[in-house]
């Protein structure tokens, strides 16, 4: 078959190496001058900075990714190195011990910081135990079948009872049946903050998930009842690896990947995709469409309105984004370790986070008081930076629409703002930057060419109905951070892995 791949993100380049897989003849069309998406390492002055994804989940032999790198035969094309990150709020830190003190060290921790929070304590970690049971189990049912498929699943049923009473419950009400103290509750919401979703909107069962504890500390051990712990990585010398690998593949299994090549329009005939139209008027015949990039511009301009039904235009309408990032990547010339001990960390300038994400979704910026974080790359990649220097990047969520001013006129102004703060951890970060990249909403709008950039696609929230890889138009399959996959690295290559073996059965 012929087949057409829209996008060059992991999504489009996890598309084209399964379709490769099967000796179809595909073909990518990526619309920027380089492949990646949003999974892009740039480089300027010998130094090399991530713009998206920094710690990744899923790459370990036992997860999502790291299955799918090994079912292409590609594993060893990366180097990933395991790491954890650090936590700061504003009358706390959170870093791992020196020496290791147990999987259940920050719940020690948290009884010092809020003894009147000890019993809830007690019941969220065992909540939190549960929940990762059930989730290493699922994991490993995705790759299993016949009777062990049988067996996961017996076995998880019991484990499903006993944490259904939280499916329709918010991380709001969850945290507030576990604790009273705000302070507390924020160590568990602080993440939503970075999804830029509200605790009232984002499912309950969420929380443990997005605050597994070898985020926190690399030592604890993986083995759980029911299978492993997820993992945290970094990709050795940015995630540009990451992508490589899978275009090396593609091009080896005869896949070709074309930059510069905007889809303007996706071909329908009868129903039927048939092909593309590229911005230089070139029209394309192919047997199937396989289209990442935002559901907006995929659906509304690419394949209009005329052709779509009515509900499915609604709930493309209705669906609810995550606003953008402002990011700030600089080289220096000295060593930040003093100031910030691993090479992430998150810091927290509020506790109030249903508020600073209403404020953010209004337009109101924060200009990096309510928080931001701060990754040097180099610490875990030497070659990212020239010897004795190191790469660092400062970023924070931001609205994609200020409601003062605009992001071309206030670049500088919210850049030099945002470094401000930064500096309050790590001084001197300005007068010793020796290069600078400053990266706002609209640079990655026209990076990725969506309507709006949302940094992580959509909102991650209770009842938001993502459009299926399956679309209403034959032949046309929809994939990556704004489908039925949601975003990240891990559920993107994942999802699109399941929606290309859909497409495959089908056909
Ligand atoms: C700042 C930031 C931090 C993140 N942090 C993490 C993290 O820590 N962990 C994690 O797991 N995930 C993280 N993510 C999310 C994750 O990176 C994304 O969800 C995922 O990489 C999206 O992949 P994709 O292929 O769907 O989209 P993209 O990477 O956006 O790729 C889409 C591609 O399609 C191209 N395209 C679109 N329309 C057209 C067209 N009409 N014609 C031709 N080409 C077109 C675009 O140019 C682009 O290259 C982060 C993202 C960002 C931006």
């Amino acid at each position: 078959m012929k087949v057409v791949v829209i996008g060059s993100g992991l999504a489009g380049l996890t598309a084209a190496a399964y379709m490769c897989r099967e000796g179809h003849d595909v073909t990518i069309y990526e619309q920027y001058s380089e492949i990646g998406g949003v999974t892009t390492t740039i480089h300027k002055d010998g130094y090399s900075w991530d713009i998206g994804p920094l710690l990744l989940e899923g790459l370990a032999p036992h997860e999502k990714l790291g299955k799918i790198l090994a079912e292409l035969g590609i594993s060893d094309k990366i180097s990933a190195i395991q790491e954890d990150r650090g936590q700061v709020l504003p009358d706390f830190a959170i870093w791992r011990p020196k020496e290791y003190k147990g999987k259940y060290w920050r719940r020690e921790y948290f009884k010092e910081l809020f003894p009147s929070e000890s019993e809830g304590l007690d019941r969220y970690y065992r909540y939190y135990d549960q929940v990762m049971t059930l989730m290493a189990i699922s994991n490993r049912l995705e790759w299993v079948k016949g009777l062990e498929a049988i067996w996961l699943k017996l076995k998880i049923f019991p484990k499903f009872l006993r944490v259904k009473k939280f499916m329709d419950k918010s991380a709001a009400d969850i945290m507030d049946s576990f604790f009273n103290e705000p302070k507390l509750k924020a160590v568990f919401m602080g993440i939503l903050a970075d999804f830029v979703v509200k605790p009232s909107e984002f499912p309950g069962l969420g929380v443990p998930v997005s605050n597994v504890e070898t985020a926190f500390d690399k030592r604890i051990p993986l083995d759980i009842k029911g299978g492993k712990l997820p993992v945290y990585h970094y990709i050795k010398n940015g995630c540009e690896q990451l992508v490589n690998a899978f275009a090396s593949y593609i091009k080896e299994n005869g896949g070709k990947i074309l930059t510069d090549s905007l889809v303007e329009k996706i071909l329908i005939e009868n129903n039927r995709a048939v092909g593309i139209k590229i911005k230089n008027g070139e029209e394309l015949q192919a047997d199937v469409v396989i289209a990442s990039g935002g559901a907006h511009k995929t659906f509304f301009s690419l394949v209009g309105k005329e052709n779509l039904p009515s509900e499915f235009i609604t709930n493309v309408q209705n669906l609810v984004h995550m606003e953008s990032v402002l990011m700030v990547h600089l080289g220096i010339d000295f060593d930040p370790t003093p100031h910030q001990r691993a090479a992430l960390c998150y810091y927290y300038g509020t506790y109030d986070i249903e508020g600073a994400v209403n404020r953010c979704r209004s337009g109101d910026f924060h200009e990096g008081k309510q928080g931001f974080l701060i990754y040097v790359p180099s610490k875990h990649s030497p070659e990212m930076a020239p010897s004795g220097h190191h790469a660092v990047t400062v970023y924070t969520i931001a609205p994609y629409k200020l409601i003062k001013g605009d992001w071309n006129s206030r670049r500088e102004e919210l850049a030099d703002k945002l470094l401000i703060e930064a500096e309050k951890i790590i001084p001197g970060l300005r007068e010793h930057s020796t290069t600078e990249v400053i990266m706002t909403p609209l640079d990655f709008k026209s990076r990725i060419f969506v309507e709006r950039h949302s940094f992580g696609g959509l909102a991650p929230i209770m009842n938001q109905q993502s459009p299926s890889h399956h679309t209403p138009i034959e032949g046309l399959w929809y994939i990556g951070a704004q489908s039925e996959s949601g975003g990240g690295v891990a559920g993107v290559v994942a999802g699109t892995r399941s929606g290309i073996l859909k497409l495959l059965k089908e056909i």
